[in-house]
């Protein structure tokens, strides 16, 4: 991923090496090479405005025009700038300090939330934790079950609707989830959510209700990296709907070109914590916004 802003980056930047001072000229080149780039790379222009609006900021100031090698300076600026947006610091999972710890996952449909919620069981599972999957997607036919299916390959316990269970009722489930969680002393409890295939407000009442009823630690933004240009009005929606606490970037491991993820961080304001990259449990990673900057900058 990412490798149509990186060329580009590269490109550019070769082509400013060895000049000992840049004029406004150069800069606005330069500025303008970045701004095509994160377009290529599908970043949602809102969010690229933003972006090359303080890169150029930065890349006029003393910061560079008084720098030994000023392409290197710019090329340090947007590295910076990138980590920035892209949240910064390793964003660990915030745990509750009275157990259960709850994580709410929300997203469209096909996002890839009931496959994280496996990942998520068993990445908790390997870092000593007792988790809980609670299968509060009644919507997509067969979910429960697929929820099922991944918690028993991760060998972590789901909890799902049965009769006395609130069957029919997401939020019901839901709470229920998390009071059997507190019972059985598991730790932390993952609540998957139903999505749609787009923004809708029923859903959104659905996810916020559910988010009233169990007062999650972390509300998880799931979303589907090949999402694109849509990405911002998405991730408008779902944080304006449910109030997220981070993001989760899924399905990496595809020919995305990244955009997604700056946009999303930037319109969410919220960090991106995990990233999974195929489809088995295995396929999953903490996300570290320093080490994706140098991916894209490489
Ligand atoms: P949900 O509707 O949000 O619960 O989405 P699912 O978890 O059912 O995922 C939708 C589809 O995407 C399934 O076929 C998953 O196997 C697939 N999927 C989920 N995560 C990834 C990923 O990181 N990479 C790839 N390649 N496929 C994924």
């Amino acid at each position: 991923m990412f490798s149509s802003l990186s060329d580009r980056l590269t490109a550019t930047f070769k082509g400013l090496r060895g000049k000992g001072r840049l004029t406004e000229a150069d800069v606005d080149t330069t500025v303008r090479e970045i701004r095509r780039a994160l377009l290529e790379a599908d970043v949602a222009l809102p969010v690229v405005r933003a972006f090359t609006g303080s890169i150029r900021e930065r890349a006029l100031s003393a910061e560079v025009s008084q720098a030994l090698n000023p392409a290197q300076q710019i090329v340090k600026i947007v590295n910076e700038e990138l980590i920035g947006v892209l949240g910064g610091q390793t964003r660990r999972l915030r745990f509750a300090k009275n157990p259960p710890t709850v994580i709410m996952l929300a997203g469209l449909q096909g996002a890839g939330k009931t496959t994280l919620a496996g990942k998520l069981g068993k990445h908790l599972k390997d870092t000593g934790h007792t988790p809980l999957l609670v299968a509060c997607d009644l919507q997509r036919p067969n979910a429960v079950t697929q929820l099922q299916v991944v918690g028993q390959r991760a060998g972590v316990e789901v909890f799902a609707p049965e009769p006395g269970n609130g069957v029919g009722n997401p939020v019901e489930v839901a709470r229920r989830g998390v009071e059997h969680a507190r019972d059985k002393q598991y730790d932390v409890v993952v609540v998957d959510t139903a999505g749609r295939l787009g923004v809708d407000a029923e859903m959104m009442q659905q996810a916020s209700d559910i988010r009233e009823a169990t007062q999650p630690d972390e509300v998880l933004f799931v979303v589907d990296a090949m999402i694109g240009q849509d990405a911002l009005a998405v991730a408008q929606a779902f944080q304006e709907g449910v109030d997220l606490t981070g993001v989760v970037l899924t399905k990496l491991d595809g020919d995305a070109r990244g955009g997604a993820a700056l946009s999303v961080a930037t319109t969410t304001g919220r960090p991106v914590l995990f990233a999974s990259t195929g489809e088995g449990l295995a396929d999953f990673e903490v996300f570290h916004p320093d080490r994706m900057a140098s991916r894209i900058l490489d």
